[in-house]
């Protein structure tokens, strides 16, 4: 996605703010003896920042604009050492808002909407997020947070709630109580806007089939806003994001250069007007792709496509980056394998090989199931992995999908 000349100039003033605050970011600029950029090409010479800079920096030291002007801080919470605190001032609280408002609206949902948020409520930026966009919409507001799933579904059947806002996994978990306690018929719910987690398209397909409401994943991470950045309209082409607020690049996660729009890597942001700790070439480790072109809902905000994982999980097959959600997208579309597959990545004769374990029943032909598998994957992805069909059972059963993939160039 090209930088346009409006978003330049917004992000040298971000670069002044970096600077003129003496945070790590603005030290980075000052050792690369920047102090402004011009075009596509300069701005591709910022550095990047990264999360570990932002967990040195605490509690307070992405603190950009004056503390009078900070009204509230949120934390990301960091499974090791410490956690990342983001300030905020009035005008980011306030963008965000409007950032979420306009998720609500891009999912066709109104101020005449009952929106039930069971998200959790405090240091982190989930529950009170989708508090202030559905306030900025004029919903009515059923701030429930997490939890107590008795409370939860007698306010959904009194308040005769439209739209559930959670998480993939407590979405599902309230349609199974709902169908087991047979109240369907009290349920008033239309819309779900969930939390953009990675979740397979079986869940949604539940979740949907089970409370029959249609589903928007939102987009946001902590260090940037929040949740709220991008969400999915109904031609569900991929989730527009907000360019008026961020510049979004994706790069190859191993040589971090730009790859061109409609290609996989990971999604680097540049916020453009914040002010309590605006951040530059973000790298979220998120892994994604730009949707070329227009929606056809005609909005103007480019698109994302849903989070297909977590750069951590990347391999790289002949030069060409894999990831497992690409492989295990290819397979749903082939209905005679099972939902169990293994993938092994070894390095034979100076090159990395993909040797690819399915399972199927014994009505089909293995050779030419093979044969199609490996084809669709060299036409997609772009390397022939080596596919191996074999009986339904033989493979290991799993929750985690990581043991399903096996390197063992590294053994
Ligand atoms: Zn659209």
């Amino acid at each position: 996605m090209q930088i346009s000349e409006l978003q330049i100039s917004q992000v040298n003033k971000q670069i002044k703010a970096l600077i003129k605050a003496g945070s790590f970011y603005g030290r980075k600029l000052e050792d690369a003896g920047i102090q402004s950029v011009s075009s596509q090409e300069d701005f591709e010479k910022l550095p990047f920042s990264e999360k570990n800079d932002l967990r040195e920096a605490y509690p307070l030291g992405l603190m950009t604009a004056p503390e009078e002007d900070i009204v509230r801080i949120h934390s990301s919470s960091g499974t090791t050492g410490l956690p990342v605190i983001i300030p905020y001032t009035a005008k980011d609280v306030e963008d965000w808002a409007v950032m979420f408002a306009r998720c609500y609206e891009t999912a066709g949902i109104t101020n005449k909407d009952r929106i039930q948020i069971t998200p959790g409520y405090g240091l982190w930026t989930a529950g009170i997020g989708f508090q202030a966009g559905a306030e900025k919409l004029g919903a009515m507001v059923i701030p429930m947070g997490p939890g107590n799933t008795d409370k939860q579904l007698q306010m959904m059947t009194d308040m005769k709630s439209t739209v559930i806002c959670a998480t993939s996994s407590y979405a599902l978990l309230l349609a199974e109580e709902i169908e087991k306690r047979g109240i369907k018929d009290k349920i008033c719910l239309k819309k779900g806007v969930i939390g953009s987690e990675r979740w397979g398209e079986k869940m949604r397909q539940r979740i949907r089939d089970e409370l029959g409401i249609e589903l928007y994943d939102i987009y946001g991470l902590t260090e940037v806003y929040g949740p709220g950045i991008g969400i999915n309209c109904s031609y569900e082409t991929g989730m527009h994001y907000w360019d008026d607020y961020l510049y979004i690049e994706i790069v190859d996660p191993v040589t971090l250069k730009p790859v061109p729009d409609g290609e996989l890597g990971e999604i680097v942001i540049t916020t453009l007007v914040k002010e309590g700790a605006p951040l530059i070439r973000y790298r979220t480790h998120d892994l994604s792709r730009i949707i070329p072109g227009i929606c056809p809902c005609g909005s103007r905000f480019p698109r994302l496509d849903i989070i297909m994982g977590r750069t951590d999980d990347m391999m790289k097959i002949k030069g060409v980056n894999v990831f497992p959600s690409q492989i295990e997208e290819i397979l749903r579309e082939f209905p005679e394998v099972s939902s169990e597959y293994q993938i092994r990545i070894s390095h034979l004769d100076g090159r990395d090989t993909m040797r690819l374990y399915v399972e199927t029943n014994g009505r089909v032909d293995f050779l030419d199931l093979a044969k199609r598998i490996a084809g669709t994957v060299k036409s997609r992805i772009g390397f022939t992995p080596l596919v191996k069909v074999v009986e339904l059972g033989l493979l290991p059963r799993s929750e985690k999908k990581s043991k399903r993939v096996i390197d063992e160039r590294y053994e």
